[in-house]
């Protein structure tokens, strides 16, 4: 096990959480109306090992939306699912240098990546053209099984993101002129709305973390949940597009594979080492967690842990 993460680990995401805690910059997302009902007070850091150790500080165990830290797991399911041919030829992988809820698509007409609204919704789609019926069940328990335990939907902010979702559903009916999304439109996006919809805590996303970190085996389960493949291609797109308009400062400074969600949650995933839960619901300019990155940025620098800068 590395050096690190012993119980001096834990005092310091606690020193972390305390230092940080008063920080109040930011905005609760509000766009959807029912996540403008988060308290934004709410502040927890978990950090899961690939031995399968789990530390936490704060309000770890407080569910809240996932939203778009799903993208990153649905987009390795589908590598698996489908093979990456079928995914890799109707999604890219380059960064967007656009809004995450950007319709603009590449010039060939393909999503820009899976990180982003258009790449994901193409992915549900992708998904749906595979499960039917159960490409929701199957998502959900991808999910669960990068978690280590199932999860549920939070059927008022999924009322609330179908309510207010028309930015999305016009994404999906661009995709579906290119073939980008086949079939049925409405069950693509409710799947896609659904998925956003997830609760899950901090701690789960540190454990999800770690199972990308653990080369797709959950580390606290044994279970395998994705290929080696898949991961190591998510990691990738992770890198490059996972943190909204703010990635390649992220992975600049931070250096270490990562996604947000408007949720307030960031997972971020270091190969053979951890994974990182963050949940703080105050959002930057990007849609990313004002104390989640400073959080971030504060255990990459104390623990070493930029990937470019390790032995
Ligand atoms: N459900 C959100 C949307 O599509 C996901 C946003 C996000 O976390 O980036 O608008």
């Amino acid at each position: 096990a590395p050096a690190v993460l012993t119980t001096p680990l834990l005092r310091f995401l606690e020193e972390t959480r305390t230092a940080f805690a008063p920080l109040d910059a930011g905005e609760v997302a509000s766009y959807i109306p029912e996540l403008g009902k988060a308290d934004a007070d709410h502040f927890g850091i978990a950090v899961a090992t690939t031995d399968g150790h789990v530390y936490e500080t704060g309000d770890t165990q407080i569910p809240f939306t996932i939203q778009s830290i799903s993208k990153a797991v649905v987009f390795a399911l589908a590598l698996d699912l489908l093979g990456a041919e079928k995914v890799e030829a109707t999604i890219g992988v380059e960064p967007s240098g656009e809004a995450f809820n950007s319709i603009r698509l590449r010039a060939d007409n393909k999503p820009f990546n899976a990180m982003v609204n258009a790449g994901a919704i193409a992915c549900c789609g992708l998904i749906a053209d595979a499960a039917g019926d159960e490409a929701f069940e199957l998502i959900r328990s991808t999910l669960g099984r990068f978690a280590g335990r199932a999860l549920e939907v939070d059927d008022a902010v999924f009322q609330s993101e179908r309510l207010t979702g028309d930015r999305n559903r016009a994404i999906a009916y661009l995709l579906r002129t290119y073939g980008g999304v086949r079939g049925d439109v409405d069950h693509v996006l409710d799947v896609y709305f659904r998925q956003c919809s997830l609760l899950v805590t901090a701690r789960d996303l540190a454990v999800m973390g770690a199972s990308f970190a653990n080369h797709g085996v959950n580390p606290v389960t044994g279970e395998t949940v994705v290929s080696n493949y898949a991961v190591a291609r998510t990691l990738a797109v992770m890198s490059s597009s996972g943190m909204y308009d703010f990635a390649g400062e992220w992975i600049y400074r931070v250096g270490v594979p990562a996604k947000s969600g408007v949720g307030g949650g960031i997972l971020a995933a270091l190969p053979s080492q951890l994974g990182l839960g963050i949940f703080s619901p105050r959002l930057d300019v990007h849609g990313n967690s004002v104390r989640g990155i400073r959080t971030c940025e504060a255990i990459s620098e104390a623990f070493d842990l930029h990937m470019l800068s390790r032995q």
